[in-house]
């Protein structure tokens, strides 16, 4: 039996749809902060489908961006802004000292947007990979650098006409390794190329940079990358 025509649904829909877009345009439906697409991106909250969209968001817009991270856990302070050549300088940016859970080998400078999409990749990815394939938490991550005036490095050495990269404008981290509590070390190098429990948290870790980061580099990319990852925002999306 037939109870509804097709158009009879979808007009249904619609009304349903409608009187939804009203409530909430109204103020006459609380949605929780998790499930509304307006809300602000709490780096705390588990994330769902609207997780990119709200981190987008924040990366592209400071004041939203160092709020997001003041809730964060991260350890940093800001620095001022300042141009260090064609191309080069810091915007909106931070001295990173410490994740909320790692500490870090050196302070590293980077973006705001940079620092967020750290703390979303340490919080939801990173630590969840160490527990689950590790048994414990990172204590330590170790990087190789992230803010340098240089441009994109081909491999035949930085080129004078190549485009900058975005270690330029301290959108880029690289991170080579990983300390454990009890003081092991995990590093890109030695661990990628293996089957076991280190090999697969780092596959873990370089996948998960991919859902928060903008374009990750791994050893599977090329020669220049087989001792670390590049995490880097403000590209075009690349996971390799
Ligand atoms: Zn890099």
């Amino acid at each position: 039996m037939r109870a509804f025509s097709r158009n009879g649904l979808l007009l249904a829909f619609l009304t349903a749809l409608a009187a939804l877009l009203a409530a909430l345009h109204f103020g006459a439906l609380e949605i929780p902060d998790r499930f509304d697409p307006r809300a602000a991106l709490d780096v705390a909250s588990e994330p769902n489908l609207l997780t990119g969209l709200k981190l987008r968001r924040a990366r592209a817009d400071p004041a939203r961006c160092f709020a997001a991270l003041e809730q964060s856990g991260l350890q940093y302070e800001p620095v001022a802004d300042r141009s260090t050549g064609q191309g080069c300088g810091l915007t909106n940016a931070l001295r990173l000292r410490g994740g909320r859970s790692v500490a870090l080998s050196s302070p590293a400078l980077l973006s705001c947007r940079a620092a967020l999409s750290f703390a979303m990749w340490e919080r939801h990815a990173l630590q969840p990979a160490a527990s689950q394939r590790l048994g414990g938490p990172i204590a330590t991550v170790e990087h190789l650098g992230s803010y340098a005036c240089r441009n994109i490095n081909t491999g035949e050495g930085s080129t004078r006409d190549g485009r900058r990269s975005r270690h330029a404008t301290a959108d880029a981290i690289d991170v080579a390794g990983y300390v454990r509590e009890d003081r092991t070390r995990i590093t890109v190098l030695r661990d990628w190329g293996g089957d076991d429990a280190e090999a697969l948290f780092l596959r873990d870790a370089h996948a998960g940079a991919c859902r928060f980061f903008e374009g990750v580099l791994g050893p599977d990319y090329n020669e220049l990358h087989a001792d670390h990852f590049h995490l880097e925002v403000g590209g075009w999306g690349f996971c390799r």
